[in-house]
């Protein structure tokens, strides 16, 4: 591509980074900036400029020759780089654990506890009856026991870190029989036969995708045979023709070559699900009571908490998982141990943690209560001035999501939004830049809100994107850029 005259002389007439640095000092807005947020947005602001000349050199006016202009732009550039880069989001989506989201959010008791923990001293490694050195992981051993009946347990940073871990300590250099119907990969790359090799433990498939027999585990046991793993599948479902071993089976198989049995739960639940309507989804307890010998699962899946890999079991297996080398560098954090130890407490009583917990009260809200979340925002949205949006009240299905449920659908009821002369996904990217941020779904060409994940302080939030949205969009008619 050629760059016309026109161009170049655009180009030429930038001004240059130390004469806008000096602009700066004179500015009050900009004067108390750190020196290098100031620099990133002068250097990010002609960049900005530089490309809209190259690129839409008919859009490009020179305007910004005017200093005033030019430092409303830095200002604006400035509080772009001050801001967080991770910020508070919501979620209107209705994925309830929704991993790109930061799947769960925390009880007010979790976080009441962490902020207390994280900033003051706490006994993390001290055992204040003894006087001397503990172990962190005594804050959420004897609940995790309590509550699963498992003899023995403890935390880790994540559930991945907790699978590696205990294919490391039980079969390095060993083969680990799995069913081939449960080489499960997990978004963002977690892969069971990819974690087993990073452990140096050996992948021996057995059975095939829809069917595996007892018979398949038995005949692959062998003399290097160190462990029978089971994996739950818990993002997706094998139906049909189907045929799997039991827990109880391969307890038996287990006890009966002197071969430790461990389970990926994946999802860690404690409560049965059933009882709220949802499809069943395996429990700790179950699968201990079964007699498995280490279980692992996440804390920030159904569980609701904080992220963490939370390994159940046998104490001869956890005394040997514990003094691994590789736990110190999978360890959990004080501060997530905080917000765990808080959030498992709140399982000593079900009501409370159904109540509390919020991925369970998004998971289990009910039709009413949806429905009047609906018609609030309904009603918000409904009395902005003009008359370009439509807001139409739909039925749809809500996820749990996080690889959770897979084939489950919640029904919900939410709302369809549409504003004259804005497409779906032009809606979707102004609320998306929206200061928070609002993250909904296109469905059919609709921009969706789904009230499930929503809670009721956040619906304003959205009346007010939506009402910044119809002062600065235009309508396609008087919109040069078009809209698509
Ligand atoms: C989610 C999941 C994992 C990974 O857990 P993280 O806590 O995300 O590390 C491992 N195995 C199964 C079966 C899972 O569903």
């Amino acid at each position: 591509m050629s760059i016309s005259e026109k161009q170049q002389e655009l180009l030429r007439r930038l001004p240059g980074v130390d004469h806008l640095i000096h602009l700066a000092e004179n500015d009050p807005r900009l004067q108390p900036l750190p020196k290098s947020v100031l620099v990133r947005a002068i250097r990010e602001t002609l960049a900005e400029l530089r490309r809209q000349i190259l690129e839409q050199p008919a859009t490009a006016d020179d305007r910004w020759d005017d200093s005033f202009d030019m430092i409303a732009r830095i200002v604006q550039k400035a509080s772009v780089v001050q801001a967080y880069n991770l910020k508070r989001t919501v979620n209107a989506t209705g994925v309830v654990v929704h991993t790109n989201l930061g799947r769960s959010c925390l009880a007010r008791e979790a976080i009441d506890h962490l902020v207390q923990i994280a900033s003051c001293y706490s006994n993390l490694e001290f055992d204040l009856k003894a006087g001397r050195r503990g172990s962190r992981y005594s804050a959420v051993e004897d609940l995790l026991c309590e509550l699963s009946g498992a003899e023995a347990a403890m935390a880790v940073n994540n559930n991945a870190a907790a699978v590696l871990l205990c294919l490391d300590t039980m079969a390095r250099g060993k083969e680990v029989i799995i069913s081939r119907g449960e080489l499960v990969e997990i978004g963002g790359s977690f892969r069971i036969p990819d974690v087993m090799a990073r452990s140096g433990a050996i992948l021996k498939e057995v059975g095939t995708t829809n069917r595996t027999h007892l018979r398949d585990y038995q005949q692959a046991i062998s003399n290097d045979t160190g462990l029978l793993l089971k994996v739950h599948t818990s993002n997706y479902s094998i139906v049909g023709f189907t045929a799997a071993v039991t827990l109880e089976q391969m307890v038996t198989l287990g006890r009966q070559f002197n071969l430790p049995v461990m389970e990926d739960l994946g999802s860690g639940n404690l409560i049965d699900l059933t009882r709220y309507g949802l499809t069943a989804e395996p429990t700790v307890q179950a699968s201990v009571a079964a007699g498995i010998d280490v279980v692992t699962f996440s804390g920030d899946k159904l569980l609701g908490g904080p992220q963490a890999g939370l390994i159940v079991g046998k104490t001869a297996f956890l005394d040997r998982i514990k003094t691994n080398p590789l736990t110190r560098a999978l360890r959990i954090d004080k501060m997530t141990l905080a917000a765990l130890e808080a959030t498992l407490r709140l399982y000593r009583d079900e009501r409370q943690a159904v109540s509390r917990i919020p991925t369970l009260r998004m998971l289990f809200a009910r039709r009413p209560e949806l429905e009047g979340r609906a018609n609030r925002l309904a009603e918000g949205l409904r009395a902005l001035p003009g008359d370009r949006l439509a807001v139409e009240p739909i039925d749809l299905s809500s996820r749990a999501g996080g690889g959770a449920l897979p084939l489950l659908d919640l029904p919900s009821c939410g709302l369809a939004v549409r504003v004259q002369g804005l497409s779906a996904s032009r809606i979707e990217s102004h609320l998306r830049a929206n200061t928070p941020p609002i993250i909904g779904r296109i469905e059919n060409d609709r921009f969706i809100l789904d009230p499930r994940t929503l809670r009721d302080d956040e619906l304003q939030l959205i009346v007010d994107a939506f009402e910044h949205l119809l002062t600065h969009s235009t309508t396609t008619q008087t919109n040069s850029h078009g809209d698509h």
